[in-house]
């Protein structure tokens, strides 16, 4: 089935078209500063071919709108008609709790994610955005909603209570949701692939490394616990995020500083994490090259961030009584093997034996264990957009084999 996979952000928009019986992505591409009269479209086919060109698009109905022209046009497309298209996959950041796996969008569907834009006001508002530009430009192309929390909402009630009064949660919803579940959901689905071993069979920590971090306890393929929480602030160390911190520190700032909500939200969220400790940069590969130059600052933001997710191995080993595999994903986690070195040092007592020369070799998916390491260390690169399409796939094609 050919499925136009679909990201759309407050100015972005990133898609691919991929066939998902070949898994080939036919074409991808994004339309950035959506609302501006100098927008941009650029996408490139599966043959190589790239275009990027500049128009109004001032907002997801015209986006899409190109983003289809480009699809259908002589000199770049791959469909001769809309029709191919043959099934739309939304990727929506917040599912709350009446969404535990991806869905066919219906009007049902839409009143939901609207009433969950209150948990992800900064998300769920654009997804539906690209929703309703599709319902309107495709109205006969089914779409399914795939929901990043969605991974997470088997969590037992004791990893996902806050120790905070219970009226709060039943009020206002106030639990961990966790997010980037999709990806925690491909990458130890793959890792179960990889070792031969069914996911059933496996106890599988999952870091998820890129700008956003979080990890993910998958427990026999369901996921009893993960580091993100009610927001995407809570857990790991992150690029411009702080993660876990003692929560009154919070109040203890606004006091000292006379800070606004939303001044402390932007500390919290803008200004700490990796750049807030290092003062340099975000990135990860500034951070390593300022580290490399001396910079101790630097050092130290690696270091946090490091032992962070060692602390966390060890925590989700205790709650899953053991593990089989850590899988290591996104930016930092399939790039970095300074990171992934400094994050197993010293968990030789796990059963953790990394090879060097496997850590530091080119392949993007491997295993960077000794063979004789009782727990195996795997990197994976991440594919969001493949998963959105195959349960886009696996969705439409129930749907349609009833109506038939
Ligand atoms: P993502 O959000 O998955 O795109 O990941 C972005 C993060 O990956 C940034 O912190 C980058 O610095 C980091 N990253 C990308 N390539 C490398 C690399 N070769 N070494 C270290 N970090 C990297």
């Amino acid at each position: 089935m050919k499925v136009l996979v679909l990201n759309s952000g407050s100015s972005s928009i990133k898609y691919q078209f991929i066939e998902t019986t070949t898994r080939q992505v036919l074409a991808r591409g994004q339309v950035e500063r959506i609302g501006m009269d100098d927008a941009v479209l650029s996408h490139v086919r599966i043959d190589g071919d790239t275009v990027k060109f500049s128009a109004e698009i001032l907002d997801h109905n015209i986006a899409i709108e190109y983003v289809v022209a480009i699809l259908l046009s002589k000199n770049h497309g791959v469909i001769k008609d809309k029709s191919e298209i043959e099934a739309v996959g939304h990727r929506v950041v917040h599912g709350g709790e009446e969404f535990s796996g991806s869905v066919l969008v219906t009007d049902e569907v839409i009143e939901k994610i609207k009433e969950n834009i209150e948990l992800a006001p900064l998300h769920n508002p654009h997804n539906l955005r690209g929703i309703i530009a599709c319902k309107r430009l495709l109205p006969d192309t089914p779409q399914v909603a795939v929901f990043d929390t969605a991974f997470h909402q088997k969590m037992p009630e004791h990893a996902f209570i806050y120790g905070l009064p219970y009226e709060l949660y039943k009020k206002y919803k106030i639990r961990r949701y966790g997010f980037h579940g999709t990806s925690h959901r491909y990458v130890s689905k793959r890792a179960s692939e990889i070792l031969g071993v069914p996911i059933e069979k496996l106890r599988i920590i999952t870091a998820h490394l890129g700008n956003g971090c979080s990890m993910a306890a998958v427990m026999y393929g369901v996921s009893v616990d993960t580091t993100m929480g009610f927001t995407p602030l809570e857990g790991l160390l992150m690029g411009t995020r702080s993660g876990d911190i003692d929560p009154a520190i919070v109040l203890y700032i606004m006091g000292k500083e006379g800070l606004s909500m939303a001044e402390v939200n932007a500390l919290l969220n803008k200004h700490s994490g990796l750049l807030g400790i290092s003062g340099v940069s975000s990135d990860m590969r500034e951070i390593i090259e300022e580290m490399r130059n001396g910079n101790p600052r630097a050092r130290l933001a690696f270091d946090v961030f490091c032992y962070r997710i060692k602390k966390y191995i060890g925590a989700y080993s205790a709650v899953m009584g053991g593990v089989d595999a850590i899988v290591f994903t996104a930016g930092i986690g399939e790039n970095s093997p300074d990171v992934r070195k400094k994050i197993c040092e010293g968990l030789e007592f796990l059963g953790i034996k990394i090879d060097d020369e496997k850590n530091n070799s080119p392949e993007r998916e491997k295993i960077i264990t000794t063979d004789d390491s009782l727990v195996k260390v795997l990197v994976i690169p991440t594919n969001e957009e493949l998963v959105i399409a195959l349960d886009t796939a696996e969705i439409v094609s129930k749907v349609l084999a009833n109506t038939k």
